[in-house]
């Protein structure tokens, strides 16, 4: 590797928003704060929810039509 020219790879801890703390390295060289984990994703816990912070779920669906995909019809639209 070529001297100074390499940003500080450190460790750092991630804290997210269900609580779960791990640490990871990077070059950011503060804690970071996150939205969701891979404890609290829902791809691990199987049950579903949306990420949804400018109500942009709902503008797509205006978009291009109110079409839910029946993978999970357990849930109903509105
Ligand atoms: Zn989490």
């Amino acid at each position: 590797m070529r001297a100074d020219i390499h940003p500080d790879y450190q460790e750092i801890t991630v804290t997210c928003s269900c609580g779960n703390e791990f640490k990871t390295r990077s070059t950011l060289g503060k804690a970071l704060s996150i939205e969701v984990c891979s404890v609290c994703h829902p791809f691990y816990t199987g049950k579903q929810k949306i990420v949804d912070t400018a109500g942009r779920v709902e503008k797509f669906r205006q978009k291009y039509g109110t079409q839910i995909p029946k993978r999970n019809s357990n849930k109903a639209a509105s």
